[in-house]
């Protein structure tokens, strides 16, 4: 084994850390007062880390239940019942599928629907746009690439939770994930009735067994090397960032992972004075009240939170 480069880097596993703030307060400012203060913190930033969680791709456009997955997933209902599993895209995917050629004809239907084909990129242009001139990186627990697809180069990424173009080793013995793309292709082409060809089943190139979405479901999830290269950037990023005048843009962020951005965003605008939170959230954007105006939490349409900012930014 070599020794990865010991460039001075924040480890991962130490940014992760952070509580459950006790002292959350949704700001009762003005809404046009919130975008004043979160467009100031912006213009005067150098650098701006942008976290991503579901609610971004939310806000950009992406569906995944209702009648988007009545329209989509037709085909699967009608096999399976509606239940409890059919009803959108993260039920569906605890469902037990009879056999291999069931569970990835569902999959292949997912991951591109989700993911390899999704382009909602406008909103992330616009933010994108916005920040032209920061130095940027991206922490996303969104395993469909959309900042990507909207320009932002792929080295400034990390995607903690997978991705939809990627399968891995059901039990995780090899530490390789595979491009999966033109296989879901293939099979979302060969698909009769929900199942695909038995002959397209992927098998692990190692012990044989049965394949899996690279998607954190469980603690067989595999971090191959580019995940650990851009854990690396990530590190680097943060050490650069961490005594200059730095913006933490959460955008979309719950309470499904908190440990991930939430909590260790916080953690950073308590430990150091030169940094400050941005939270823009549907419903979710209370901040600890503890970080006083280091913080701005947004409750809003997320769509037009990033409208006005960048309005303000141009
Ligand atoms: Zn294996």
């Amino acid at each position: 084994m070599f020794s990865r480069n010991t460039k001075k880097r924040t480890r991962f596993s130490d940014f992760l850390s952070g509580d459950y703030a006790r002292d959350y307060i949704y700001q009762d400012i003005p809404y046009t007062g919130q975008i004043d203060r979160a467009a100031k913190l912006l213009s005067e930033a150098d650098y701006v880390l942008l976290g991503a969680g579901a609610g971004m791709s939310t806000a950009a456009g992406a569906e995944y239940g209702g009648r988007f997955f009545e329209e989509n997933f037709a085909e699967f209902q009608k096999i399976y019942g509606k239940g409890p599993y059919m009803q959108d895209m993260y039920s569906a995917g605890f469902y037990p599928f009879p056999d291999q050629e069931s569970k990835w004809g569902y999959w292949a239907h997912q991951a591109l629907l989700a993911g390899i084909d999704l382009d909602v990129t406008p909103l992330h242009k616009t933010l994108l746009d916005a920040l032209t001139g920061k130095k940027l990186f991206l922490l996303s627990t969104n395993a469909d690439h959309q900042f990507e697809k909207a320009g932002l180069p792929a080295e400034k990424i990390f995607q903690t939770q997978g991705s939809y173009r990627l399968i891995q080793c059901k039990r995780g013995c090899h530490p390789k994930t595979y491009d999966a793309e033109a296989l879901f292709r293939q099979m979302e082409h060969d698909r009769v009735n929900g199942r695909i060809p038995h002959e397209l089943v992927p098998k692990c190139p190692v012990c044989g067994g049965e394949m899996t979405m690279n998607l954190r479901v469980d603690d067989h999830f595999v971090e191959d090397e580019n995940w650990h290269d851009a854990e690396e950037r990530f590190g680097c990023f943060l050490s650069e960032c961490k005594d200059k005048k730095t913006v933490l843009l959460e955008l979309g962020v719950g309470f499904n992972t908190p440990t991930i951005i939430r909590f260790p965003f916080e953690k950073l605008v308590r430990e150091h004075e030169n940094i400050t939170l941005i939270r823009l959230s549907r419903s979710k954007a209370m901040v600890p009240a503890g970080l006083g105006d280091r913080a701005v939490g947004i409750n809003a349409d997320m769509a037009q939170s990033i409208e006005d900012i960048a309005s303000k930014l141009r």
